[in-house]
């Protein structure tokens, strides 16, 4: 496939804000690719040169970019600068400079996907003296043979976001519709499927049918990815064996794991409703770490797989040495630990932990405490499936001495005043409340479904518990927030159904002048000239962005609302966030921000709204 045709479709798919037919010519494209060229296809479509947890950093900044394009292009760097500054797209800016070339292509050649991608690998692994001008080199002779739409795409490769608007879960319905025709020969999966249709007219029986094998495929695609978190590898398989070749992708330690994910009750009593006899344990306020051991080999992953394992080598030693086994993948929450005072460090300091520079001198100064919570994989087989309760207990055999790695504090209890015992107790040590867990449960990779349900600590006044939303779009500042460019941000929750993210809340304060540099830095590269197609908002920000970013905020309660589309209803009235507040940065995928279902059963669990409908008091 060359890379002309691979542009052309990326060109189509941004240009709608259809999902299905997103899907549809997503699906096409993946049809077009051939296996050997279908993993660079998905990684490209992300914008990355890899899966998450292996992704190459092109390496090349705005500033270099500027001076490739200009390399390329024969203006100067400064007018390339200008045309940015007006732009607001390096993409863009490319794609108009490609066509005025004042230096014709010395010599210009039809660029496949292949050499595209290998040369944006060659770029990422180049290093040492004289490297600079080797990427400039590799960068500016892709744009050299480049036509305008393949110019654009090239230059956004660096930037990490192709601004498709395309996530996982479309690129997941796109390849379960290629092999939509494979799922159904299958005899027991059509009777399946034929057993749920509800439609009596014939041709909209097979409309239905289509539908629901559609979501049935895409399902079996997820379950596997949600184990090996690697799309371009998954796609490959079924290009090379059809489905048969998902039998072949199983969890191991260095492929990431997708977490569980917690729900949210307001009470101890409701908790005891629902999982009766349940484990509770403490919540950490810390980061969560997957940790892959494969003999003396450990690799950490963060909640959104990245690779952390060099930032934390005091847990890298802890696991050599206090984990007995050969081969294992578990979980748990990493603090910081004082031990002259012999309490754990606000999340202000623990976060300082995640850091590229000075590794070693702060892992002296703030060791961390892994405090273990479930385990996935051990010695060659996969523990998913068994009840919470035996792999905690796996978990515990485990652990061999040490200080650096424990398990969580954890009691069994059905009494909701022991539970609220232990939660007074966990608050007053400086924590943020309890998990509870099914001990019933297996591991639910990559889904919130009771199995695990947090209990946060509850400011009065406030919601009980904060919301993390995903920022969709800004404003620029006014008065003295000018100079950050920064004043406020649009903000939104998802919704599962239709993945999309639907607007809850303008936000504007909260912000320390350091977030406001910081959010600015971050979102001026993610914006997009029109409303992306996955985001669902009337309210038009100055500036929308890539649904990229999560925030963690607070807020006094949840209203009715006709500006915000989160949750609406026929009448038009949605939900939003009452005065809400921004504390932090999350390390979360958009898709795993608060969803709409959960804004809706808040809103009804507090305590001014008792009848569906009726408006919160203020
Ligand atoms: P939240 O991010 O607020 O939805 O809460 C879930 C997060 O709490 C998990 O992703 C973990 O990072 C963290 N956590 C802290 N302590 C525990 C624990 N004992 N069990 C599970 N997760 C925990």
């Amino acid at each position: 496939m060359l890379f002309s045709e691979l542009a052309a479709y990326f060109d189509s798919i941004e240009n709608i804000s259809s999902r299905l037919e997103m899907s549809t010519i997503l699906a096409e494209m993946l049809s077009k690719a051939e296996e050997k060229e279908i993993g660079m296809v998905i990684y490209l479509s992300q914008g990355a040169l890899g899966p998450r947890h292996k992704a190459l950093e092109v390496g090349i900044g705005e500033g270099l970019l500027e001076q490739g394009i200009a390399k390329a292009t024969g203006y100067t760097k400064d007018e390339v600068a200008k045309l940015y500054k007006q732009m607001g797209d390096l993409g863009l800016v490319a794609e108009k400079l490609v066509e005025g070339r004042k230096q014709g292509s010395l010599f210009s050649e039809k660029l496949t996907i292949a050499k595209v991608f290998g040369n944006f690998v060659k770029i990422a692994q180049a290093g040492g003296k004289g490297s600079q001008d080797s990427k400039l080199g590799m960068f500016a002779e892709l744009l050299n043979s480049a036509s305008k739409v393949e110019a654009r795409y090239i230059a956004r490769v660096p930037l990490g976001n192709l601004r498709l608007g395309v996530g996982d879960p479309t690129l997941m319905d796109a390849l379960a519709l290629n092999y939509l025709d494979e799922f159904t020969e299958n005899k027991k999966t059509r009777k399946a499927i034929e057993k749920g249709l509800k439609e009596k007219n014939e041709e909209k029986r097979k409309e239905e049918f289509r539908l629901r094998a559609r979501q049935g495929l895409r399902e079996v695609i997820e379950a596997k990815y949600n184990i090996f978190s690697d799309l371009g590898a998954i796609a490959e398989k079924l290009k090379a064996k059809g489905l048969r070749g998902l039998d072949e992708i199983d969890m191991m330690p260095g492929a990431p794991i997708r977490p569980t994910l917690a729900e949210r009750l307001p009470s101890a009593e409701e908790i005891v409703k629902k999982l009766g006899k349940c484990a509770v344990e403490t919540k950490y306020d810390g980061f969560r770490l997957a940790m892959h051991k494969n003999g003396n080999e450990v690799t950490i992953f963060s909640r959104q797989s990245e690779n952390m394992t060099e930032m934390f080598p005091d847990l890298v030693e802890a696991v050599r040495k206090q984990i007995k086994a050969r081969k294992a993948i578990f979980e748990g929450e990493a603090l910081a630990y004082s031990e002259e005072t012999q309490q754990y460090f606000p999340f202000q300091v623990t976060i300082q932990r995640k850091r590229k520079y000075d590794i070693a001198k702060k892992a002296e100064e703030f060791p961390l405490r892994l405090f273990a919570f479930d385990i996935m994989y051990l010695d060659g087989k996969n523990l998913m499936a068994r009840p919470f309760r035996e792999r905690r207990q796996i978990l515990g055999k485990i652990i061999g001495k040490g200080e650096a790695i424990a398990l969580t504090k954890s009691i069994e209890t059905d009494s909701p005043e022991k539970i609220n015992q232990f939660f007074l107790e966990s608050i007053e040590s400086g924590l943020e409340g309890i998990i509870a867990k099914d001990l019933n449960s297996p591991y639910i990779a990559g889904a919130r479904k009771f199995a695990w349900i947090k209990l946060k600590r509850s400011y009065k006044g406030e919601l009980s518990d904060s919301v993390d939303v995903t920022i969709i779009g800004y404003f620029k500042g006014r008065g003295k927030r000018t100079q950050f460019g920064l004043g406020g941000l649009l903000t939104a929750v998802y919704d599962r159904e239709s993945d999309t993210f639907k607007s809850v809340a303008k936000i504007g304060t909260g912000m320390s002048e350091e977030m406001l540099s910081e959010l600015e830095s971050k979102l001026s590269k993610t914006s997009v000239k029109q409303r992306p197609s996955r985001v669902d908002s009337e309210i038009e920000p100055h500036i929308w962005v890539e649904p990229l970013y999560v925030i963690e905020v607070r807020a006094d309660e949840i209203t009715r609302s006709p500006m915000h589309t989160a949750g609406r209803d026929k009448g038009g009235t949605g939900y939003a966030l009452r005065f809400p507040r921004m504390i932090k940065f999350r390390e979360k995928r958009p898709e795993e921000s608060t969803t709409v279902e959960e804004i809706i059963a808040m809103y009804r669990k507090q305590p001014s709204v008792q009848v569906e409908g009726t408006v919160a008091e203020s």
